[in-house]
């Protein structure tokens, strides 16, 4: 039995993950704004030092899994709110529960990212504020522009920071592996927002996916099992897309 974190755990993608792996019989330490073992805020500063806090107390210091999934869709008005869940959160928990993770066994911590961090057009200044971990710089770039921007800016700079961090000796050097997921249209709460949303339903309906219709999370919940467990003991850095093809038809030759 493994004893594996996973934040926004108390729906859509992240709640998957929870109920396949306590099927398998892990341990979870769940955090959320509500429904979680660890109630925190991951938005800002203090709720990510008390998603930090909880863990590691819950764990008594020792985590063999760890899921950044937490996050925001594009819809959401604030696009500042996007940038500092989906990357400074995500980020924040990561490097926070490094430690954790060292004394785990075989440890494996996995981000979740997404397809439309590499759709064309939408690099912006976010990413690089991002990974300057400069967190007012990247929210007013964010609050300039569309959510779209902000969402896809959050998690390039998400995916880039997994693929700096996963061969560095804090990491690969001390066993632990480090990858993402980067999930297409999935049948969650954050996507019928989308869809729900005029501003946004039409540029949703309107994706290609080549395997023909939106992902359920139970799909992506397979893929971060996977990346988690012993099988994928080569991976590390690797990002893992999981979105029915949408990736390979818009950029097959970005590679
Ligand atoms: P969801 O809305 O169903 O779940 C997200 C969870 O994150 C919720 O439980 C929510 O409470 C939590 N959360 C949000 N803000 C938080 C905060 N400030 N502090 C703590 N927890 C917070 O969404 P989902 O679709 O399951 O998304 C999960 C992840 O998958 C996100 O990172 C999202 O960007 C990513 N993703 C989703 C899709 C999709 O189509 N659903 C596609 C690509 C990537």
């Amino acid at each position: 039995m493994a004893t594996i974190a996973i934040t926004g755990s108390a729906s859509g993608i992240g709640a998957a993950i929870r109920d396949r792996l306590s099927r398998e019989g892990h341990r979870i330490v769940g955090v959320d704004l509500s429904e979680a073992e660890v109630e925190a805020d991951l938005s800002d500063q203090s709720g990510r030092q008390s998603a930090v806090d909880g863990v590691r107390a819950a764990c008594d210091g020792k985590l063999d899994g760890l899921v950044a999934c937490a996050g925001l869709g594009p819809q959401v008005p604030d696009s500042r709110l996007v940038v500092s869940v989906n990357y400074f959160g995500a980020q924040a928990t990561l490097h926070g529960l490094r430690d954790c993770l060292e004394r785990g066994e075989r440890a494996s911590a996995v981000a979740i990212s997404s397809n439309s961090s590499r759709i064309p057009g939408l690099e912006s200044p976010i990413v690089d504020a991002c990974l300057e971990g400069d967190e007012d710089r990247a929210r007013a770039e964010a609050n300039e522009r569309d959510g779209v921007f902000a969402y896809a800016g959050s998690k390039l700079a998400l995916s880039r920071w997994v693929r700096r961090n996963a061969v560095q000796p804090e990491w690969a050097g001390r066993g632990i592996r480090l990858n993402a997921v980067a999930p297409g249209a999935t049948v969650t709460p954050l996507l019928q927002a989308g869809l729900d949303d005029p501003d946004h339903a039409s540029s949703i309906k309107d994706f290609p996916i080549p395997m023909g219709g939106f992902g359920n999370p139970h799909d992506i919940a397979a893929a971060v099992t996977f990346l988690l467990g012993p099988e994928a003991a080569f991976c590390c850095g690797t990002i893992l897309y999981a979105d029915g093809g949408s990736d390979a038809l818009i950029r097959p030759d970005d590679y």
